[in-house]
């Protein structure tokens, strides 16, 4: 019965998103992928569907559940994640995230673009399921400035901002896996190279 029911919906979002409607959007955490999203979003709130992800890790101060992240137990997400519930998950810096398949269907259904920020582990998984989907790198203008970032949002530990820095390393030196780099560094710059990626090229 569960698989006869999703059969149809599966074949959807896999012709759907094997059309391009997909965008991943990969980079350091700190680099400003959150920041240029949020503009991007508010400029064309109905073009986009943000995927909301679910995480383990806790809240920060000022994010809310379901706005920024689904806030899940490990014990949930796994039994999400056991029930073929994500799109696509990972582990990293010591909490597991994963991007929600059931919205995912429901946007596709409205003919939306499905717009995903997510880390490496993930954008490879997904390239790998929907080889179609575009992938853009947002790349720091330098690691200092990407650690001053880190440093100055005051969101994270001096554990958290290590294990970011570390992972940062891994991720820019991924960056020609991505089929776009563009470099944070005047935002503005920035969000006019994103918008010509996500709508002409
Ligand atoms: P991410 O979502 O990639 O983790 P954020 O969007 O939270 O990163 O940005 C990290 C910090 O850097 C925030 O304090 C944000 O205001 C700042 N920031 C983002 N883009 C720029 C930029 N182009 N120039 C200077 N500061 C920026
Ligand atoms: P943060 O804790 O700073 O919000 O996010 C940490 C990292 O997890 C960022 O690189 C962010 O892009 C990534 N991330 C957020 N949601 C997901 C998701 O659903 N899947 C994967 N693979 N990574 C995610």
């Amino acid at each position: 019965m569960r698989g006869g029911c999703q059969l149809p919906i599966y074949l959807g979002i896999y012709e759907a998103l094997s059309e391009g409607k997909l965008i991943v959007v990969t980079g350091p955490s700190g680099v400003g992928k959150g920041t240029l999203l949020k503009k991007l979003l508010e400029r064309y709130a109905d073009r986009f569907h943000f995927s909301i992800s679910a995480t383990t890790r806790s809240p920060r101060t000022g994010e809310e559940d379901g706005r920024e992240y689904f806030f899940w137990s490990r014990a949930e997400f796994e039994q999400q994640r056991d029930a073929g519930g994500f799109l696509e998950w990972a582990e990293y810096a010591g909490n597991l995230y994963g991007t929600p398949i059931a919205p995912i269907h429901r946007a596709i259904a409205m003919g939306q673009i499905v717009l995903l920020e997510i880390e490496l582990e993930g954008a490879r998984q997904v390239a790998t399921s929907f080889p179609n989907a575009q992938r853009i790198f947002i790349a720091p203008p330098s690691m200092q400035v990407l650690e001053s970032r880190l440093r100055d949002r005051s969101t994270d530990s001096d554990e958290q901002i290590r294990k970011r820095l570390h992972h940062a390393a891994l991720e820019v030196a991924a960056a020609n896996e991505f089929d776009l780099t563009i470099v944070n560094d005047d935002l503005e710059i920035a969000l006019q190279q994103l918008e010509k990626a996500m709508f002409h090229d």
